[in-house]
């Protein structure tokens, strides 16, 4: 069997620094303006970068995670907007299937399929997806939170009992920020429950290259006017503090 060799990609370079942290033999390698970090965590190779935002720049980095580093798995974290009228600020989303909604070659082929795939949708991997969830559930535990996570940075964005949901996530190259546009995913694909920029252009290379690969997206905002205004205290005192718990409790389960 080769070796197991995990890549992570992080949507938020705050994310991103928490988990270099984590990194036993640290390495950096500059490719194409990114920065691959490499190491190990837990005696398994890792290699973790910033994705950069939006479609183009996700697929190119976990191209050269695949091709360059030989990941043969992938972790991804970041935020993203609520699409579903259920989810709030601090509940984090795991991707069943991803879905690229400004994907459109109608009349060619149906609105969002993706051209010569024959595809809409991509599946997370069932084995990632099972300890993702462990990995979340474990965090959102009262006494777990608490112990993560700042209380006055919980009360500031009213963060009482956080959720997880495993639903669809769309992608597309725009920031969600107005009721018509959220509206309009909502009603065009009635089981997305949340919105962001690189995580169905990632499964696509994925599953193109038959990488597993796993996406988990803490909801920062609500993809409305309403969308909260501190988005970098939102990061640094949550989401980042978020990703490094489920990236360690991920790893334990390995
Ligand atoms: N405003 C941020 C810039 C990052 S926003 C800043 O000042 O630093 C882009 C990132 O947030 C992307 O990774 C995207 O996937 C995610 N995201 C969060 N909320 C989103 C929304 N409502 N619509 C689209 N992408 C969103």
């Amino acid at each position: 069997m080769s070796e197991k060799i995990t890549g992570i990609m992080g949507a938020m370079p705050e994310e991103i620094n928490g988990v270099v942290a984590l990194l036993v033999n640290r390495q950096e390698v500059t490719i194409g303006g990114r920065t691959y970090f490499t190491g190990t965590i837990n005696d398994i190779k890792t290699v973790v970068v910033f994705s950069r935002w939006g479609k183009v720049a996700a697929a190119t980095t976990v191209s050269t995670l695949i091709l360059t580093f030989n990941i043969t798995q992938l972790l991804f974290t970041g935020v993203a907007g609520a699409i579903s009228h259920q989810l709030k600020i601090g509940d984090i989303v795991i991707a069943k299937r991803l879905v690229q909604h400004d994907m459109d070659a109608r009349p060619l082929m149906p609105q969002f399929e993706i051209p010569l795939l024959g595809k809409t949708y991509f599946d997370c991997d069932a084995y990632l997806l099972t300890i993702a969830q462990n990995a979340v559930n474990n965090l959102l535990q009262n006494k777990h939170l608490h112990a993560t996570i700042d209380s006055a940075a919980l009360e500031a964005f009213d963060i009482t009992v956080p959720k997880l949901v495993v639903g669809d996530i769309a992608s597309g190259d725009q920031f969600i920020s107005g009721s018509s546009s959220k509206n309009n995913i909502l009603q065009q694909l009635p089981a997305v429950v949340c919105v962001e920029m690189e995580g169905a252009a990632v499964a696509q290379v994925c599953f193109e290259y038959d990488i597993p690969f796993v996406i988990v997206r803490t909801i920062s905002d609500t993809a409305d006017e309403q969308s909260h205004i501190d988005f970098r205290l939102f990061i640094n005192t949550i989401s980042s503090r978020y990703a490094v718990e489920i990236i360690k409790n991920i790893y334990s389960q390995f």
